[in-house]
């Protein structure tokens, strides 16, 4: 009986599993691409393409932007695929409040399509949440996205080792100067040693960078050798 009960249960969630794969979340069309997102709407995304390789804001025909032009950068590379508005944006409130974790899948999918580490990368890591919102969330949006990223590039995860040591507040409610008062590199820890390592990190949205920065100084104050940065969207 037992058996018979979880066959059916089993074969209802394959088959709910498959009419939500086969969709696209945006028009709600048959979707044949294997992603949530099918590859007409894929084309309308706010896709953030020519971009300062510090701080991804959009640019044409030049590396750097004028704000990052001459200055020392503990991030080495920032790579963004968004501008963040909708429906991305949609979709990353919903991955992180919404408790609805298919973003992280078709982020990751997007990452391995268009970009490739700059070199060999010894380790992934995400950017940590605050130790209240990690409890009242369950899981880290980032480590959800860079887990299937890990998987594919054959790079290690690393999922504990960085962590902030003083809850701050959140620096969603702040401006850019609050921001940077609010936040110390100190504030980060690091528990293993990746001195001489190659380490890319994954965040969701880029703001003021003021967090992704101090995660980097705080990586090279440690001895990282390069420290390379990918994320969801830049907002603008
Ligand atoms: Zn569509
Ligand atoms: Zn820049």
């Amino acid at each position: 009986m037992v058996n018979k009960w979880s066959k059916i249960i089993q074969n209802l969630v394959g088959f709910c599993k498959s009419s939500i794969d086969n969709t696209c979340h945006i028009c709600y069309q048959t979707n044949t691409n294997n992603t949530e997102i099918c590859d007409t709407c894929c084309q309308w995304l706010p896709w953030l393409r020519e971009a300062c390789q510090h701080c991804a804001y959009p640019l044409v025909d030049a590396l750097l932007c004028g704000a990052c032009l001459g200055k020392r950068h503990d991030l080495d590379h920032l790579k963004a695929l968004f501008r963040y508005e909708r429906p991305i944006k949609q979709f990353l409130l919903n991955l992180k409040f919404q408790q609805k974790l298919y973003p992280a899948r078709l982020f990751a999918q997007y990452f391995l399509a268009h970009f490739e580490p700059n070199f060999c990368m010894d380790a992934i890591i995400a950017v940590p949440l605050a130790k209240e919102r990690l409890k009242a969330r369950g899981y880290n949006q980032s480590i959800e996205i860079a887990k299937g990223l890990s998987k594919q590039l054959a790079i290690p995860l690393y999922t504990d080792v960085l962590y902030k040591e003083r809850d701050t507040k959140s620096q969603s409610d702040l401006n850019k100067q609050q921001r940077e008062h609010n936040l110390k590199y100190t504030d980060f820890k690091l528990s293993s040693s990746f001195s001489g390592k190659r380490v890319l990190l994954i965040d969701d949205v880029y703001t003021t960078g003021t967090t992704l920065r101090c995660v980097a100084k705080q990586l090279k104050a440690q001895g990282v050798e390069y420290v390379e940065a990918w994320v969801i969207c830049r907002s603008l």
